[in-house]
């Protein structure tokens, strides 16, 4: 077996973006890197392996590049989660909270099945308030959230605490300040 790499070390830090005083840790290089996109993949499936998981959920946008691996890799389906107004059949929505303000989120009324055990995953979580409104839209529909997983987490935001506390598993692969 190959020795595995710093995860962190292929995580891009760009300082004041996309406003001042903001470090957006961006996850392209990550995903560019063959080795480093391979073993976060490996590192982000193996807690689930041979748990049976019926559906990957990935949050637009990159939720969607990991979770389509994740789904392959567990030989789970995958529902994409979107901002509104992007899906082509009915949906559900959600309004979900924002470092300033709020949004909705949506996906197919029919993408879960009550009972369907769902991994919600994203790149990265900060306040929480994404995921958040995720884990409420999926369980409206029934939905059993095994697990929620992210590259990264940003500690001092709180949301690993805001998930804990829905009586949701979080699992990450590194954090940053
Ligand atoms: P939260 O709702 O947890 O505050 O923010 C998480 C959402 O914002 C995720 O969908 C994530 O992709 C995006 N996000 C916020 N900050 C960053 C960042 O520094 N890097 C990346 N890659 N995404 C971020």
């Amino acid at each position: 077996m190959t020795k595995p790499i710093d995860l962190a070390a292929s995580v891009r830090s760009i300082v004041d973006y996309p406003k001042p005083g903001i470090i957006f840790r961006d996850i392209t290089t990550l995903l560019g890197d063959a080795v480093a996109f391979r073993q976060a993949v490996d590192e982000l499936v193996r807690p689930y392996t041979g748990l049976g998981v019926d559906k990957i959920a990935g949050i637009e946008a990159r939720g969607f590049i990991l979770g389509g691996a994740l789904a392959h890799q567990l030989s789970a389906g995958f529902v994409p989660i979107r901002k509104k107004g992007k899906l082509p059949h009915e949906t559900v929505r959600i309004a979900y909270s924002l470092e300033y303000g709020v949004d909705e989120m949506e996906m197919h009324v029919d993408a879960v099945k009550p009972g369907d055990k769902v991994i919600l995953t994203d790149d990265l979580i900060a306040t929480g308030g994404t995921a958040e409104g995720a884990v409420k839209l999926l369980r409206q529909q029934g939905a059993e959230i095994v697990s929620a997983c992210f590259v990264i987490d940003l500690p001092e935001l709180g949301g690993r605490r805001k998930l804990e506390a829905l009586g949701v598993e979080v699992r990450t692969l590194m954090e940053f300040e």
